[in-house]
């Protein structure tokens, strides 16, 4: 492990995670967009209905615009965290404030692979936890806002976390299987308790690849610790928002972005924070 400390490889570092915290942002606003669409077609489709007129809409189409009055956002207003705090949060033609998230995911992706490249230098080790980081950080986002973990983004980073283990660390490999196969495990188990419980579902399926892709990077010996954070957290802060936002009781929550969270802790803490957990509880490992 070469750690990273060239000042200006950081800045370089810096700026290429910027760019890809904006393309997160596009990632993360279209995706359940395209999904959407997608199934009004397969339905309709299914169904022998017709299909009303749907607006093109990938990653690359139509251009950055605002959400409100649907002008494109000018080239210099896109550029990550600069553009934002140049119009402080507003539209350069309505005013009306665009959404905190765009600079949030910018700024977060950006120290995401900073601590990436800081501790594994320019590596290939690098390459695939940054990879790993981003796209849990877009799942977190994408589940809080809309409950939904997309297959096209969960079992991507599932196969990518065995085929990680299996060039960079094939004396781990095992652990990793073992880890996506008792991740989905645990998760369906829980599942079905509960809904033979309560009679009502405790957990979506995009949350078994979620935690089988995690049991795949982390190892199984971390899922213990990740179900702990996730679950903890989890509580802590919907007991928080149900009691500041009274409406939202018994809302159902996205237990993604905890999931996500604790995944993201272990990845840029590696084996350090698993030990700590085992000691703290007692077990040596
Ligand atoms: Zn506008």
């Amino acid at each position: 492990m070469t750690p990273l400390s060239d000042p200006f490889l950081l800045c370089l570092v810096a700026l290429l995670a910027l760019t890809l915290g904006s393309f997160l942002n596009v990632v993360i606003a279209r995706l359940p967009m395209m999904l959407s669409q997608q199934w009004t077609r397969e339905a309709h489709q299914t169904l022998a209905l017709t299909l009303p007129a749907q607006k093109r809409c990938n990653l690359l189409v139509p251009r950055s615009h605002c959400p409100e009055c649907d002008t494109p956002i000018a080239w210099h207003d896109n550029i990550p965290l600069v553009g934002y705090l140049k119009r402080r949060g507003r539209c350069a033609q309505c005013r009306c404030a665009i959404s905190v998230q765009y600079p949030l995911v910018e700024a977060a992706s950006m120290a995401l692979v900073l601590w990436v490249a800081w501790h594994h230098g320019l590596t290939l080790d690098t390459l695939a936890m940054a990879l790993a980081c981003l796209t849990l950080l877009a799942l977190a986002v994408i589940d809080w806002r809309t409950m939904l973990l997309p297959d096209v983004l969960t079992l991507p980073l599932l196969w990518g976390g065995l085929l990680y283990q299996l060039i960079s660390h094939p004396d781990r490999l095992a652990e990793s299987v073992i880890g996506a196969m008792a991740g989905y495990g645990v998760a369906w188990g829980f599942y079905w308790l509960f809904r033979l419980a309560t009679g009502r579902e405790g957990l979506g399926r995009g949350d078994f690849k979620l935690l089988a892709a995690l049991g795949a990077w982390c190892g199984w010996m971390s899922l213990p610790l990740i179900l702990v954070l996730s679950a903890t957290t989890g509580a802590v802060i919907g007991i928080m928002i149900q009691l500041v936002i009274p409406r939202l009781r018994g809302a159902p929550m996205p237990f993604g972005p905890f999931l996500s969270a604790a995944g993201m802790l272990i990845l840029l803490g590696g084996d350090r924070v698993i030990a700590l957990y085992y000691n703290i509880i007692g077990l040596a490992i």
